[in-house]
């Protein structure tokens, strides 16, 4: 789960990681209410919103008056954010940060995230902060400091000495920035975090680093003992179809390609991901019933599923175990009577009660295309896509 740059920095407050003075605003009032409790100028206006590059699409813009906050907040608030991070369509603004703007000597990149290679935490850093690190690393990836580190062992001095000196901090700030290093780290064990990126992390004219710019992604499955967390969540900030997914324990999954998928167990969607794109189409999204699913999620999935107007063609693919076939063949039919459906379908099912469920669906009058095996039905998917079939 994402979670807003000003929640972050909530968090890094609690670590004792510096951040500047600020507060959030959901209202041109209230920010310059805020400015005015800063007391003084520049303050930094921010869009909140789950993207990154928002200072590129005009998110991020340093005011230095009380005017300039009005001009600034009135323009951000209600915009439609368009950055590299959210597509064409772009975030609509509701929120923003109103901070206190710090002189910046320097801008460093600095990230900590799991590796799955080498299973261990690392630490990113770069002295080419503020520049996207995808970017930074296609172009000179030489650049990039890692440092990696045993989770069972943790962080050492000599993990720290070797980012600092990589980083080529003046020694006024290393102190400071083995004591931020320190706790960012605990921060990242104790929150299960995926990711905490700061960028920039910055070396102010006063010679002491601080936080500008603050990202954290916690590992949604560990949300269960987080509950402070559990209330950072911010569902407009997430895809509409994954929602409405999650309250009736679908995992959905959305990508960019057009053919819509439901398959039950995550190998399986793996599997089906791979040959849909063996046969030469692309996955608008998969949506996982699961092991036990009743007739009621199959319904509920297929329905969620064809309100993508992205796709144009099922592919469902499953091997009834637990669940049985006749049970998932009752969710189609359910499903195809309530919402229709309007797009081929492309069925491939085995396992359990499969002869049922293969009546159940030959029965119904639906006009469901069947596959003799997933090879077949990936390859008669893509003729579809194609409009060959
Ligand atoms: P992002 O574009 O979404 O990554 O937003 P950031 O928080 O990183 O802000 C974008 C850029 O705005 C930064 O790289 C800085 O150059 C600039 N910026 C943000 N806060 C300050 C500040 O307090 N002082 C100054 N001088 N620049 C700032
Ligand atoms: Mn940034």
């Amino acid at each position: 789960m994402k979670i807003h740059e000003y929640q972050a920095k909530e968090l890094f407050r609690k670590y004792k990681i510096p951040v500047p003075d600020g507060y959030v605003a959901f209202s041109v009032e209230a920010a310059k209410i805020i400015a005015r409790q800063l007391g003084g100028f520049p303050v930094v206006i921010k869009a909140q919103v789950h993207a990154g590059g928002r200072g590129k699409g005009g998110g991020v813009k340093i005011a230095k008056s009380m005017d300039e906050v009005a001009k600034f907040s009135r323009a951000i608030l209600g915009m439609t954010l368009i950055t590299p991070q959210t597509g064409t369509e772009g975030r609509l603004v509701k929120k923003l940060l109103v901070e206190r703007a710090l002189p910046i000597e320097k801008e460093l990149y600095l990230s900590i995230l799991s590796d799955r290679a080498t299973a261990k935490i690392v630490i990113m850093a770069s002295v080419s902060g503020g520049i996207d690190i995808e970017e930074l690393a296609a172009k000179a990836p030489e650049e990039i400091i890692k440092v990696y580190i045993d989770p069972l062992l943790g962080i050492q001095a000599y993990h720290i000495r070797q980012v600092a000196f990589g980083l080529n901090l003046p020694s006024a700030v290393i102190k400071q920035f083995t004591g931020m290093l320190k706790n960012l780290y605990r921060l990242f064990v104790d929150y299960d975090c995926l990711l905490l990126e700061i960028n920039p992390l910055v070396i102010t004219a006063e010679e002491t680093v601080a936080a500008i710019d603050a990202k954290i992604e916690i590992d949604s499955n560990s949300l269960f003992r987080h509950k402070d967390i559990m209330e950072y969540r911010d569902i407009d900030e997430e895809d509409p179809l994954e929602v409405e997914a999650s309250k009736f324990n679908l995992s959905y999954i959305n990508l960019d390609g057009n053919v819509g998928n439901i398959v039950n167990g995550a190998g399986l969607a793996m599997a089906t991901m791979d040959l849909i794109k063996i046969a030469g189409a692309e996955p608008a999204n998969f949506m996982d019933v699961g092991g036990g699913a009743t007739a009621e999620m199959v319904e509920n999935g297929l329905r969620i599923i064809l309100k993508d107007k992205r796709v144009k063609v099922v592919l469902i693919n499953i091997f009834g175990g637990i669940l049985r076939c006749d049970v998932f063949a009752k969710g189609i039919v359910q499903a195809a009577k309530k919402t229709g459906i309007n797009v081929p379908v492309v069925v491939r099912m085995e396992g359990t009660n499969v002869e049922e469920g293969r009546r159940i669906l030959a029965k119904s009058g639906l006009n469901l295309v069947t596959a003799e095996d997933l090879k077949d039905a990936t390859q008669k998917v893509a003729r579809l896509v194609k409009g060959e079939e």
